[in-house]
C-alpha cells in the first residue's frame, strides 16, 4: 500500500526559494516506490461538491497573480489519469459520496508545485479531487476513508498548509510566532493520537484555530489524507515567512 501524504505547498515561488521545505519535497519522491497514478487533493480547488479531473493530459493552471514572470513559464506536463478517475468515482459512490467530473480543468499550483519538486520527470499520470471546505472536516475524513483502496497502486498527495494565514505573514522572515507553534503542536497531537472528535471540532477546541486558518481551504486536504490512513507520522517540520508552517505527514 502507498501512503497518503499531506504536504504544505507554501508560496507559489517555492520552486525558486532556498528553504528546507523545498529540499524536503525534492527528496520525498525518491523515498517511495513508483505509483501507477497520483491523486492530488489541493486547497486551491474548493468546489461545491467533490469533483474529479478526467482530462487525458494535465494542463498547468497559473492560479496566482503578481509574481515574477519565471513562475508563469513553469509547466508540469504530466499525463492525466482518466482510468483512475473511474475507479475513484466508484469508490466514492460506494461510500454514498456523489462525485462530479471536470474534463477541462488542469492542475492548480497546490498540486503542480509539490509534484514538480517530487517528480520532475512528470511521467506519472495525475488527476485531482477537489475539496469542499463548506462541507466541514467530517466530510473530508469520509472522503479519505472511501479512498483507502486507491492506495494499493496509487499515491494520494494532499496539499495545503499546516498553518496558513496570509495576513499574518512576515515577509522579512522573522521567527515563528508563539500562536502558530501552539496551534501546530495541538494539531500534531490530535493527528498522531487519532483524536478524530477533536479534529472534527478543531475550530472550537484547537488553540488559535481561526488565527492559524482564517479560511479552511488549506487545512481540508489534511483531513482527506488523515482519513485515508490509520497512523500518522510527521515527515517534515519548518516555517517560512514567520508563521507559514510547511509541515508534511504520511498516513499509512
Ligand atoms: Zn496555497
Amino acid at each position: 500500500m502507498f501512503p497518503a501524504l499531506f504536504v504544505s505547498h507554501g508560496a507559489p515561488t517555492l520552486p525558486f526559494d532556498d528553504v528546507p521545505a523545498r529540499d524536503f519535497l525534492r527528496g520525498l519522491g525518491k523515498t517511495l516506490p513508483r505509483p501507477k497514478a497520483i491523486l492530488g487533493v489541493s486547497a486551491h480547488w474548493d468546489a461545491e461538491a467533490p469533483t474529479l479531473t478526467t482530462a487525458v493530459k494535465a494542463s498547468t493552471i497559473h492560479d496566482f497573480y503578481g509574481f515574477p514572470q519565471p513562475l508563469y513559464n513553469l509547466h508540469y506536463d504530466a499525463p492525466g489519469a482518466p482510468e483512475a478517475a473511474v475507479q475513484i468515482a466508484e469508490l466514492l459512490g460506494k461510500a454514498g459520496l456523489a462525485v462530479r467530473t471536470d474534463a477541462q480543468r488542469g492542475l492548480d499550483h497546490g498540486a503542480w508545485v509539490p509534484l514538480m519538486l517530487m517528480y520532475p520527470e512528470a511521467d506519472i499520470p495525475v488527476l485531482q479531487l477537489s475539496v469542499s471546505s463548506r462541507l466541514g472536516v467530517a466530510h473530508h475524513i469520509a472522503l479519505g476513508e472511501a479512498l483507502r483502496p486507491f492506495r494499493e497502486n496509487g499515491l494520494i498527495l494532499a496539499s495545503g498548509g499546516f498553518v496558513h494565514n496570509l495576513r499574518a505573514l512576515d515577509w522579512n522572515g522573522g521567527p515563528e510566532p508563539e500562536w502558530s507553534v501552539r496551534f501546530a503542536d495541538w494539531l500534531h497531537g490530535a493527528l498522531t493520537e487519532r483524536r478524530s472528535d477533536d479534529l472534527i471540532a478543531y475550530r472550537s477546541r484547537a488553540p488559535e484555530a481561526t488565527r492559524a486558518h482564517p479560511s479552511e481551504d488549506h487545512i481540508m486536504p489534511l483531513f482527506v489524507a488523515y482519513g485515508a490512513g490509520e497512523t500518522a507520522r510527521r515527515l517534515h517540520q519548518s516555517a517560512t515567512f514567520g508563521s507559514l508552517r510547511m509541515d508534511a505527514y504520511r498516513f499509512d
